[in-house]
């Protein structure tokens, strides 16, 4: 498996000039910040399925439950291209192991949730995702994805940011096959991580690996990957990184003094209203971690990011 990360991207927002209009979207953050640590495969679905530029605009129409891509001013119905042109590149996604996927917003083809589905009823728009987006997320259903315009939301680009980096590993740790000890030791080092999303997902995951042997060990790690996505698809909020951070805290009830303590529930009381931002209580334990010698919380990739990790999730 390729060491570097690699993410698919609507074309746009990388500053190509591919809309209908022949103008782009660029992403300041997507080409300035997150090109820096991960490799881009950008694709625009409407050129790559056979669309030119410039190009009249397309919109999704909801015929009976059925939603169609239809060109907006010739009537043209391209449902059967895209989905077929989707079929085939998304073999070759698949082969080039994507990590996740920045789309852009408002967009009929590529957008998360934010596209205009028309209705031939009369009734006014639904919104949803784009065309390509929905043949994607079906396609790969635990897939990370996130609009252009979400990686300006601090939680939005910390939740995408982290799932991609786990599953960049997940793909590391299966590509070696199924080591029912790899798999704990994975487990391990992310229970930080996977509580501050979904703490009855973490339970679940805890319960999961309590049933393997031996003998079962592909079946676990089928099931295993299955929840550790799910369980990550649920946002990690101000208030769930809190109860991570104050449990944490609970390491150090018998090494810190009074004042310590104090500061750094103070430190965990600021991020959870927004004052500070998460890295401060996490450079806080990560300190008495190592001073302590608390070699669970130090092999946390919640308090110990991959370097690259570390720099997109310390950008403001
Ligand atoms: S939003 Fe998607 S389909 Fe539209 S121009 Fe950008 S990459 Fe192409």
């Amino acid at each position: 498996m390729s060491d570097s990360i690699k993410i698919g991207v609507s074309a746009c927002v990388t500053g190509e000039r591919v809309r209908f209009d022949r103008t782009h979207r660029r992403s300041a953050y997507l080409t300035e910040t997150l090109a820096k640590h991960v490799e881009f495969v950008p694709i625009c679905p409407e050129i790559a399925c056979g669309m030119g530029i410039p190009r009249e605009p397309l919109r999704q129409v909801d015929c009976a439950g059925e939603i169609r891509l239809i060109a907006y001013e010739s009537g043209k119905d391209l449902t059967a291209k895209m989905t077929n042109w989707a079929k085939r590149v998304f073999k070759g996604l698949d082969k080039e192991g994507i990590c996740g996927f920045v789309l852009r917003v408002h967009s009929p083809s590529c957008a998360v949730n934010k596209s205009s589905i028309y209705s031939t009823q009369g009734t006014p728009p639904r919104l949803g995702p784009g065309f390509f987006t929905r043949l994607l997320q079906e396609h790969d259903p635990l897939l990370p994805v996130v609009s252009s315009e979400g990686l300006q939301n601090s939680v939005q680009r910390e939740n995408f940011i982290r799932r991609v980096f786990v599953l960049h590993r997940w793909r590391a740790l299966t590509a070696k096959g199924t080591s029912i000890g790899n798999l704990v030791d994975f487990h391990t080092r992310h229970k930080m991580l996977i509580r501050a999303h979904d703490l009855g997902g973490y339970r679940e995951l805890g319960r999961l690996l309590g049933e393997s042997t031996m003998h079962n060990a592909e079946a676990i790690f089928d099931r295993y990957g299955t929840l550790l996505f799910k369980a990550l698809t649920l946002k990690a909020t101000p208030s769930k990184n809190r109860d991570v951070l104050t449990h944490a805290a609970g390491y150090f009830k018998k090494d810190l003094d009074a004042e310590d303590k104090r500061e750094l529930h103070a430190a965990i009381t600021a991020y959870a209203k927004g004052k500070v931002p998460l890295l401060v209580p996490v450079t806080l334990l990560n300190h008495y971690a190592r001073k302590y010698r608390a070699p669970y919380l130090t092999q946390q990739y919640y308090l110990n990011p991959e370097p690259d990790e570390l720099k997109l999730l310390n950008h403001v």
